[in-house]
Order: C-alpha cells, then sequence, then structure tokens
C-alpha cells in the first residue's frame, strides 16, 4: 500500500492561510524527499497525515488508514520527528527515549531494552545517561530520531531534520536517515527546502508549491530532466 495518498486534500487555518490548496498525490514506499521553499505546505501534509490537523477539504490516507479516524493506529505504525525543539532538557536521554516508547504502548522492560538499542542506532549509546540539556545540536537532533524511531514504525515522517546543524552534521544526519531507510526496510518521509541537499539519499521526490503537486518522480526519472 502507499506510505502517503491524498486526493484534493486542502487545509484552511483558521487565520484564512490556505497551506494545501489541492494536493493530490500517491507516496510510494522507499526513502522519499518531500521537497518545497519555506511556507510551501509541507509541516501542513506531514501533520495531516498524523492526525495532528483535520483537512479542511480533500482526503487523506496514511498506511490505508484515515489519520483522524484511526489515529492510534496511525502513530503506532509511523514515526514522527518534528521540526522545532519537542525535548525537556531536564531529562536523561535515555529517559525520555523509554517514556516515548511507553507512551507508543511498549511494556516497561521492552521500552528500556528498545531506548537504549535506538540511542544505539543513532550513536548516543555512550552518552545515553546525561541531559539532554547538555547535548550538542547535533545531539539533540539524534535523540529526535530516537524518539520517532523507538517503537519500531513502517513509516518515519521527518520534518527538515537537518534544521540548526553546521554541514557536517546534515551530512551525518542524513547518512543516518539513509541507513535506516535501507538497513532497517523502514520508509520514510523527509521534509527539505534543499532539494540538493538530499536528494542523494532519496529513491523519489515529491515536489510541492504553494499547497499545490509541483513534481513526483522516482530519482531516476528526476535526474535525467534536471
Ligand atoms: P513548510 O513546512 O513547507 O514550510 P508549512 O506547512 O509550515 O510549510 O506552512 C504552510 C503555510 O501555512 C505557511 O504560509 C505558514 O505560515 C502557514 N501556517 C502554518 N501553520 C499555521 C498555523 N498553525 N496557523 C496559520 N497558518 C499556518
Ligand atoms: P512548522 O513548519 O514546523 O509548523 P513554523 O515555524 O512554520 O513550523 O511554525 C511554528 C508554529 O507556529 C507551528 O505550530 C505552526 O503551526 C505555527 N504557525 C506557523 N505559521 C503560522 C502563521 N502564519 N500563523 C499562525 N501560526 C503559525
Amino acid at each position: 500500500v502507499p506510505l502517503i495518498e491524498t486526493r484534493a486534500l486542502q487545509k484552511r487555518y483558521d487565520n484564512a492561510v490556505t497551506a494545501l490548496a489541492d494536493l493530490t498525490v500517491t507516496i510510494e514506499p522507499g526513502v522519499v524527499g518531500l521537497v518545497g521553499v519555506n511556507g510551501a505546505g509541507k509541516s501542513t501534509l506531514i501533520k495531516l497525515a498524523l492526525g495532528l490537523l483535520e483537512p479542511t477539504g480533500g482526503s487523506i490516507r496514511v498506511l490505508d488508514l484515515d489519520p483522524v479516524r484511526d489515529a492510534e493506529k496511525v502513530r503506532a505504525r509511523v514515526g514522527y520527528m518534528p521540526e522545532h525543539d519537542c525535548l525537556p532538557p531536564d531529562m536523561i536521554a535515555a529517559e525520555f527515549v523509554t517514556h516515548m516508547a511507553r507512551i507508543s504502548g511498549l511494556p516497561a522492560a521492552m521500552a528500556r531494552d528498545r531506548a537504549s538499542e535506538t540511542l544505539r542506532h543513532v550513536g548516543l549509546y555512550e552518552e545515553r545517561y546525561r541531559r539532554i540539556g547538555g547535548y550538542s545540536t547535533g545531539m539533540k537532533q539524534r535523540v529526535k530520531l530516537a524518539q520517532a524511531l523507538v517503537h519500531d514504525p513502517e513509516l518515519l515522517l521527518l520534518d527538515e531534520p537537518t534544521n540548526g546543524l553546521d554541514p557536517a552534521g546534515r551530512r551525518a544526519m542524513l547518512d543516518l536517515v539513509h541507513r535506516i531507510g535501507t538497513e532497517f526496510g523502514i520508509s520514510v518521509v523527509v521534509c527539505s527546502h534543499l532539494l540538493g541537499e538530499i536528494e542523494r539519499i532519496c529513491t523519489s521526490l515529491v515536489a510541492i508549491d504553494a499547497g499545490r503537486l509541483l513534481r513526483s518522480a522516482t530519482l531516476d526519472s528526476m535526474t535525467q530532466v534536471r
């Protein structure tokens, strides 16, 4: 089944901003880059996919589920890394990721094990008992990734995961995302306003602009036209 399927999807905020105007797109499994300039509607699409927002028109399905009606099922099968800081600075990283695993329904012992394992996957195993507030920006981004990954989702939605990182950190984060997609067999939708930066790790790209589909293509066909 497609990761995300939308038909004439519309989202108009209360302030009359139309973030998604009329979006019809089918996003197939893989590592998918969702690209567009700031304000194009990428975050809005991700929030609709998670059931955090409701469409004002049209429809959206995620893993063939309705994100609003089947919100619990969607959140059990999808991991989300928000763009902005969502981390409690005074918590120990291992405790926070365990807590997020518990929220996703894992029993206590399993949540602890999965948290350690996931922090190892993102390269924070040695530092897992430190306070998040003492982490560098790159480490904080990796904790955000770990909390999205801890319940072993089928699909990861990553909103600008390289935000705030220096060039080396950006490369390392994208390499990590690529490894998660290929080695763990998890599908990834990664938002970015920098096509040039993410295309190397993607199997396909979906470009949106002003809340509409600009182009959707596998990377081979897209590089041929560029
Ligand atoms: P992107 O993620 O591509 O930068 P967004 O989905 O965040 O785009 O935003 C799309 C448009 O919707 C922008 O014009 C933004 O200012 C507006 N927007 C986003 N969130 C809200 C909100 N909660 N209320 C009102 N307008 C919003
Ligand atoms: P994001 O793209 O991750 O939503 P933003 O920086 O665009 O991040 O927005 C930060 C917060 O403010 C989000 O909750 C977003 O929904 C909200 N927001 C964004 N644009 C507007 C806007 N024009 N009016 C009101 N709220 C907005």
